[in-house]
Formats: C-alpha cells, structure tokens, sequence
C-alpha cells in the first residue's frame, strides 16, 4: 500500500518551462565538445575547438565569398519533369517538393553574380541539403548556363560543390549532365575566362568526375570528402585496406589531385588574389 499518491502527473515550475533550450547547441562530430550554436554562426561555421569545417547551405556560402552579401541571383525558373516518373521508397516528385520546402530552393543549385572584393565574379553554390546536392536536369542546365554566362560576360566563375553526385532518381539525364557541363568549361578556356572549383565536403560521384575537377584551380576545405566512389565499395572491390585519411582533401592535395587546402576563414582572399594572378601574373606577382 502506498503512503500517498501524487494527484496530478507532474509538478510545475510555472514560467521556467517555457524557455526552449532545443536548437541552441551543437554537438561537434569531430572533438564531441559542446558548442554554442552562436559561436558557431559566428566563427563561419568551424568548430572554434577542433577546427572542423561544418558544411553550410548554399546562400550561407554566398554571404561569406561575396561582398557585403550583395548579389543577383539568375536561372531560378528551372524545374525538374521527373522524366522518369521514379519511384523509390516515395515518388521522386514527393522527394522534390519536400526538398523545395525545406532549402527555399528549386533545385540542388543556387546562381548568384555579384563581387568579390571589388571584382565581378558568378558563384555557383551548391545545396547539400537538397536531395543530397545531387544533380539531375536542373543542376546541370543551371551550372551550364552559369559558365555560359561567365564565358559571354568574360567574368571569372566560382562553381562551389557539395554533392554526393548524379541524381539516381533521373537516371541517365543525370548523367548527360556531366558531358554538357565539361563541354561549356572547354568553351570557357577557349575564351580565357578563370573557373575556380571549390570542393566542399563532401564532393563525390558524377560531379568530381565532372566540372568539380576540371577547374583551373581545384580547392578543398580542409578535411571535406572528395572521391568518386565510396571508401567501402572501394575496399571491397580492391580487397585492401585503405590508407589513413583516404579522400579527404589534404590527402588529395599530398596525392596531386587538389591544387590547395584553404581555410574556410582564407577562402575569399584566397580566391581573390588568385583571380589577380590570373588576370595579370606579372602585375600579381611583382
Ligand atoms: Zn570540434
């Protein structure tokens, strides 16, 4: 028999319950430290105690390379057809309207023309959080027009990836892309106009094998994830154990295949003085 019994479920502290705390902090996945999530915003988005370089959303990026976060955004009437009318374990269409109301965006892609430290540039910033920054008709045609663009303006083009490749759910258009794509960047040297290609973590798939390789200047972020495959099929296709570190950029960079590592604080000084250089080496280096 109890001594007593509690009348009502729970106890409460009227007013205190109301402060929501959810949201506030972060867990880094690298240190496990506990971050304030404002520490974080204002830190760009790298834990302040280990350094790791959290991946961030496409208009994100654009605040950070572009001036006084001033741009013009261009090809945001582009839609996917779901040619295929695919359907996994929910319908491709289902998959693009939650994508679209959960990022702002239409597509995995977001064109921006604005300056960098005084100079007119074309970023194309890539949405991770849209079906995993994958590229279908959309991405594809968006990051093409944009080299075009850069390609009729003579202005330099920042293409930054975040991706884990070609979109399965449209199925060969997706991977037509990658052709048309590499066929507008040869154009864009034929006409000597700068491509920088910034990988962010991660870059994978169709689009390393594709535009985010082909720049003239190939960047990572410090220990973003860059390949074409994934480390396990790797290994169980070659029956050998990977080396430490395997594609993450500063193993790309000692291996040849990136040209830097840059700090996500450096970036845009970075990619401004190597734009100097490219638009007049003698003058950049004197
Ligand atoms: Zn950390």
């Amino acid at each position: 028999m109890a001594w007593f019994k509690r009348q009502s479920a729970e106890l409460e502290a009227p007013g205190e319950k109301k402060v929501k705390t959810e949201g506030l902090w972060v867990k880094c996945d690298n240190c496990r430290q506990i971050i304030w999530k404002k520490d974080l915003d204002e830190n760009m988005n790298i834990c302040p105690k280990c350094d790791k370089h959290f991946r961030i959303d496409a208009r994100t990026r654009l605040a950070q390379l572009l001036d006084d976060n001033q741009y013009e955004v261009d090809d945001v009437n582009i839609a996917s057809t779901d040619p295929l009318k695919f359907v996994d374990l929910k319908p491709y269409a289902a998959r693009l309207k939650a994508a679209k109301a959960e990022t702002g965006l239409k597509d995995a892609v977001l064109n921006a023309r604005g300056k960098l430290n005084g100079r007119p540039v074309i970023v194309s910033s890539m949405e991770y959080s849209f079906i995993g920054g994958s590229m279908g008709a959309v991405v594809g045609e968006a990051i093409a027009r944009a080299i075009e663009r850069a390609a009729d303006t003579k202005t330099p083009i920042i293409i930054v990836s975040a991706s884990g490749g070609a979109r399965m759910m449209e199925g060969v258009i997706s991977l037509m892309q990658l052709a048309k794509i590499s066929a507008a960047l040869a154009r864009l040297d034929d006409v000597k106009v700068p491509y920088i290609s910034v990988l962010t973590d991660p870059t994978t798939g169709g689009v390393t094998a594709s535009y985010a390789m082909l720049g003239d200047l190939n960047i990572g972020e410090p220990g973003a994830l860059i390949g074409f495959a994934g480390p396990r099929v790797i290994e169980q296709t070659i029956r050998q154990k990977l080396p430490q570190g395997f594609q993450r950029s500063e193993f790309l960079l000692e291996h040849g295949m990136l040209d830097a590592v840059v700090h996500r604080k450096d970036l845009k000084n970075y990619i401004s003085r190597a734009l100097d250089f490219m638009a007049d080496p003698v003058r950049a280096t004197a």
